[in-house]
């Protein structure tokens, strides 16, 4: 048995807090503010976590908006988010496909809260106090996170990076496992866009923070990423079958990763694929 939360020092002021083994979100610390980027499932209280760890005020910032990284939103003040995503924030959904897996992992034996129905259970709502922009500085105090607008995953997905401590927090954009481009809202084209842009980043990144998997990675898994979703445009990775917990999809893997892309999804015939 372990506790809801789990709790890693990573860098100097970045801590991950993992919820029920699932969504991770990290919370770092400048000299004036704290940034919590995302909040978790919102089936336990990341406040009372985050206020064990820090003294500082707390200001969320959300990567995406899907339910399982802004779960504790509803429990702080001050929640940004890329404008592309701001409705999520008010009408956040679980699908009963995601109530099922919930229920299995209750069923597992992890750690839930005792009375937890994951049949009832649904986020609460929450708003944005302020918006996300690429290139935007936030500056909590002798330490600055730029946010990168990477949309693919979701329209509004975003990316953090600290360049002088060399992190970036990826939310679900890259980690080792199956990432999500068969969603409503999801883009595999603007996926490649994003990567390429981000893959020039793979030899600053010393340590990359995902969303989900493992934690810390490294920088090179953007060239992977990157790399392996071209050749997968170019019609060079094959495409097997594959079911995610939300309906049949279209895999292709490489190296550490693995996307997921709806059934219908095909190799753009031409060398150069529309934008979309
Ligand atoms: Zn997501
Ligand atoms: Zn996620």
């Amino acid at each position: 048995m372990g506790d809801l939360f789990e709790v890693r020092k990573l860098a100097p002021g970045v801590h991950v807090i993992t919820e029920l083994g699932q969504s991770h979100a990290y919370l770092v610390e400048g000299g004036a503010y704290a940034a919590l980027i995302d909040t978790g499932l919102g089936i336990g209280d990341i406040r009372a976590v985050v206020e064990k760890l820090t003294s500082r005020p707390v200001v969320v910032l959300n990567t995406h908006t899907h339910w399982d990284h802004v779960g504790g939103n509803h429990r702080f003040e001050h929640i940004g988010v890329h404008p592309a995503e701001a409705d999520g924030l008010q009408h956040p959904r679980l699908s009963e496909a995601s109530q099922q897996y919930l229920r299995r992992l209750q069923e597992n034996g992890h750690p839930f809260p005792s009375g937890f129905d994951a049949k009832r259970f649904q986020p609460r709502p929450s708003s944005a106090t302020f918006f996300l922009e690429h290139g935007q500085e936030i500056d909590l105090g002798g330490r600055v996170l730029m946010v990168w607008h990477t949309p693919g995953h979701s329209p509004g997905s975003v990316c953090f990076v600290d360049e002088v401590e060399r992190l970036m927090f990826a939310g679900d954009t890259v980690y080792e496992g199956p990432i999500y481009l068969h969603l409503p809202g999801s883009d595999p084209q603007a996926m490649l866009t994003s990567l390429e842009m981000l893959s020039q980043l793979a030899w600053e990144i010393n340590l990359l923070m995902p969303g989900h998997g493992l934690t810390p990675t490294d920088g090179r898994l953007l060239q992977e990423a990157a790399d392996g979703l071209r050749r997968t445009f170019a019609g060079e990775v094959p495409l097997k079958k594959g079911v995610s917990i939300h309906s049949a999809v279209r895999v292709t893997s490489f190296a550490r990763c693995m996307f997921f892309l709806p059934t219908d999804w095909r190799p753009p015939q031409s060398g150069t694929p529309a934008a979309g």
